[in-house]
């Protein structure tokens, strides 16, 4: 029997809108820049003394938790940083172990954070990956632990990150293996109350609970853990896995599987599967419907568009009229954002993938500044956006940065989404930077006082992004702006 299938949305052709009208409501609606600090500084100020200290507990010591925590300390702040795992690293400290539910559907599952594979090598180059005051830079000094090359293992990612946190004393503010289960309002309203759980191994997830109060809340849980997954009918009797509990190929030896997804994790894991499955197909929406044919270069990788319909013989149909007889469909299709301990009184929602309402990102306009969101943007260059979204939350709870008016920032994120909508982007690119995010990365530079995006940043995004689609095997390999990785050593000489 066919079944239709209900995939959960369409995928624009182009996002290019949505940049375009991110770029105009930023320019638009760019508040007065209302801080003291001088605009082109490009190093820090040493500590300054804050205006007012707060209390602050940031969960979550990946990338975003770990530069939120240095920059809060950095204005004065008293900083607890809490982390479930027993080390710093988030995504980045990889696991060969995944979940035991494939596409991590039950509820109850034991959760594993990670979703990268044992071959994952960054999709950027390390010169534009690192923080602004922190790069990325081969260390050949410490041996063959250290991988050099300008797209790296991931591990040499989590070694960066071990050094970033030593390196300003980061580790010291952390509670490993603590998890946050609950942040809520205290009953007086004035501040919050973070429920935390021990979850030291061994405790067999019963550990002991502790409740204190913080006056603001960072939140850095990431989104790379929940997979979304595409509906295929129950009548389809095939195994289905989802890319976050990928580790390695050898599961798809000799089988005819399906990959799903658009995008740059579908294309490599498509690749590596390909060296010892029967056969790979790839179903993407951003193809035309007509699409089909051999993936150059390959003998078993077929580009399809996407699946229609799915049939009990284990076959299934995609919309270019080719039929498969599938063994396995892998689910490339992406994260869903998720706050299981957040308890805003619906003050703060997700709707579609849309976390809001959120002032540019990071501040719900009623709870702001004493809520944030550090690192919700995607398809960006994550880590010196993080940088400069913590030294804003930094400043503006310090008070030595002025937000808006909550009204001001209400209409703000208001006139956003209004103009998204009539654009009919849907809301779960809210999030989905891209372009912009240079833009952006200015405007927060602005408030705080602190130099944004550099042009060998921009210019080595762009230029990867391009790579990434011509040469998608090796680009990695070959990088021919030579001009850019000397601004950028050049800029890097003074850190
Ligand atoms: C497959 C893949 C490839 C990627 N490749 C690149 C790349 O090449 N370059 C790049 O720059 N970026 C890449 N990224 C993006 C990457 O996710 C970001 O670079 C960044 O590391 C995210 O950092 P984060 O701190 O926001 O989240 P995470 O790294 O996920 O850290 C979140 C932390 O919060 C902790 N946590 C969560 N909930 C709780 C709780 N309730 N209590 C306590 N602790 C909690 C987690 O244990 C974790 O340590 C990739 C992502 C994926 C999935």
């Amino acid at each position: 029997m066919n079944k239709s299938l209900n995939y959960y949305a369409f995928l624009p052709k182009s996002i290019s809108s949505l940049q375009v009208l991110y770029k105009a409501a930023i320019r638009r609606r760019c508040p007065q820049i209302m801080v003291t600090a001088a605009l082109n500084s490009l190093s820090m100020p040493p500590p300054v003394p804050s205006p007012s200290s707060r209390r602050v507990a940031v969960i979550g010591a990946g990338a975003a938790g770990l530069v939120a925590a240095r920059e809060l300390r950095r204005e004065g702040h008293e900083v607890v940083v809490f982390e479930k795992n027993n080390q710093v690293g988030g995504i980045w400290v990889y696991t060969p172990d995944s979940e035991p539910d494939p596409m991590s559907l039950d509820p109850t599952r034991k959760l594993v954070h990670t979703s990268l594979y044992a071959s994952l090598r960054t999709n950027l180059p390390r010169e534009s990956m690192g923080f602004q005051e922190y790069p990325f830079t081969p260390r050949p000094d410490e041996g063959e632990t250290r991988d050099p090359r300008r797209f790296p293992g991931h591990r040499e990612v989590l070694l960066y990150l071990q050094d970033y946190a030593r390196e300003f004393g980061v580790e010291e503010m952390v509670r490993f293996e603590r998890e946050v289960v609950r942040v809520s309002f205290t009953a007086e309203g004035r501040n919050w109350e973070v429920r935390s759980r021990s979850c030291k191994s061994g405790d067999g997830g019963g550990g002991e609970l502790d409740d204190e109060n913080y006056d603001a809340v960072v939140v850095c849980n990431g989104h790379y853990t929940e997979p979304r997954v595409a509906e295929i009918p129950d009548s389809w009797r095939g195994k289905q896995m989802h890319s976050h509990n990928y580790r390695t190929p050898e599961p798809f030896q000799d089988q005819v599987v399906v990959v799903i997804g658009g995008h740059a994790s579908a294309a490599d894991i498509s690749r590596e599967i390909a060296l010892v499955a029967k056969e790979v197909h790839l179903a993407s929406w951003s193809v035309a419907d007509e699409t089909y044919g051999k993936m150059p270069a390959y003998h078993n990788i077929y580009q399809h568009s996407m699946i229609e319909s799915a049939h009990e013989d284990g076959s299934l149909s995609f919309r270019n009229g080719e039929v498969v007889l599938a063994d396995i469909i892998l689910h490339c299709t992406g994260y869903k954002y998720r706050f299981p301990f957040l308890d805003t009184h619906s003050i703060v929602t997700v709707d579609d993938n849309r976390v809001g309402p959120l002032y540019k990102q990071v501040f719900p306009p009623k709870l702001a500044p004493w809520l944030s969101f550090v690192g919700l943007p995607w398809k960006v260059i994550p880590f010196p956006l993080f940088e400069l979204q913590s030294k804003w939350i930094a400043g503006a709870l310090s008070g030595r940065i002025t937000l808006p008016s909550k009204e001001e920032m209400t209409e703000d994120v208001k006139a956003y989404y209004q103009e998204l909508e009539a654009s009919n982007i849907p809301k779960r690119y809210t999030h989905c930077l891209d372009l912009d995010q240079f833009e952006y990365n200015d405007w927060l530079a602005a408030q705080c006082g602190s130099s944004g995006s550099e042009q060998w940043r921009k210019k080595m995004y762009v230029a990867t992004r391009e790579n990434r689609k011509l040469r998608p095997e090796t680009y990695r390999e070959e990088w021919g702006d030579h001009d850019s990785v000397s601004e950028a050593y050049k800029d890097f000489s003074r850190y």
